[in-house]
């Protein structure tokens, strides 16, 4: 392997034990820093990200409390009880778990949530400010692969940036960041006509789309960084095809990136690994945001 590993684990631990001291400063100002989590309905993989954040809230000594709600409600009442966690003080951060039923607007709903109180950074308000640069919190997974490139130390004035996915929540707001440092960059899309001339061209390459497999070796220019934000679960096969089964006779299932990263690392000069790359600092950036909210008084709108 020739590119080296920018990993995701020590990193988030940095920032983990940062605001771990973050927090016990405000406590000691009689200042309180609580997430409030909302779930609507049971479904089993949100759970479990609820449980992780849960989890991951007690370690740093973040209050945590669950809005479970009815798979039934209604989006006005849905938008009351946004309402009413905004009034709340000692809550200094919101996240709305996704998906939502289907006929309750999503957008309608992240509009609700104060901008202050933005866990996620998704709000129109944090968005809109991060084309100035003065986001109060910046969308997670974008500021997430953005402190991973940062950690490698390398100069990003001057250089040149393909961000591939062009989402509200990674490919934008991750542009317009490398922009900040004065990169010339890129953003390509489902409608981009030659996807390799643009990565191949790319210093630093920002993958988040959601395809296994989607960037390979031919498509990266030697040296590269690679900073693969996909998240993609696909059915283990053993050498000859076969489908991995579990000891119960169930599907095994691998995640992987957009990048083929057994290849594309012999290539790079710097790759993250997913799993275990862009994740842990993604969920890290969330309570980074809840704990900056809370240094803050603010009633619930800017
Ligand atoms: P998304 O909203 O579905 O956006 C995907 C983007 O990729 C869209 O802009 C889409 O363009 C573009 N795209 C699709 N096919 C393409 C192609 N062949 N060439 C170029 N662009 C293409 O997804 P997202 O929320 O940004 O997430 C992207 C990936 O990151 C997913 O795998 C997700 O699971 C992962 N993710 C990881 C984390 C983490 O913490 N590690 C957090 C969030 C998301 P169009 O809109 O024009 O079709």
């Amino acid at each position: 392997m020739s590119a080296k590993l920018i990993e995701g684990i020590p990193l988030a631990a940095q920032f983990r034990a940062d605001i771990a001291l973050e927090v016990q400063a405000l406590n000691a100002q009689g200042k309180r820093v609580r997430l409030a989590c909302i779930q609507v309905g049971e479904k089993p993989e949100s759970l479990l990200y609820v449980r992780n954040q849960k989890k991951l809230c007690a370690e740093l000594g973040i209050e945590f409390e669950v809005e479970m709600l009815p798979d039934e409600i209604s989006q006005n009442a849905l938008i009351q009880k946004i309402h009413e966690l905004n009034q709340t003080p000692e809550v200094t951060g919101i996240i709305l778990e996704l998906p939502l039923p289907a006929r309750i607007n999503t957008f309608m709903c992240q509009r609700a949530i104060s901008p202050q109180k933005d866990a996620e950074g998704v709000h129109p308000v944090n968005l809109g400010l991060l084309v100035y640069g003065v986001a109060h919190h910046a969308p997670c997974t974008a500021m997430a692969a953005y402190q991973l490139i940062k950690s490698t130390g390398v100069e990003l004035r001057g250089k040149e940036v393909t961000v591939v996915g062009h989402s509200q929540i990674v490919g934008k707001p991750i542009s317009l960041m490398l922009l900040h440092d004065f990169c010339t960059v890129t953003t390509c899309h489902i409608a981009t006509k030659d996807l390799a001339a643009h990565t191949r061209n790319a210093d630093v390459l920002v993958v988040a789309v959601g395809k296994p497999g989607l960037i390979k070796a031919h498509m990266v220019k030697p040296g590269a960084m690679i900073i693969d934000v996909g998240v993609n679960r696909i059915p283990l096969k053993d050498k000859d095809g076969n489908p991995v089964l579990t000891e119960k006779g169930k599907q095994k299932y691998a995640t992987v990136g957009d990048v083929d990263f057994e290849n594309v690392k012999e290539i790079a000069g710097w790759i993250t690994p997913v799993p275990g790359g862009v994740g842990p600092v993604t969920v890290t950036m969330l309570l980074r945001n809840v704990t900056e909210a809370a240094k803050h008084d603010h009633g619930p709108n800017l």
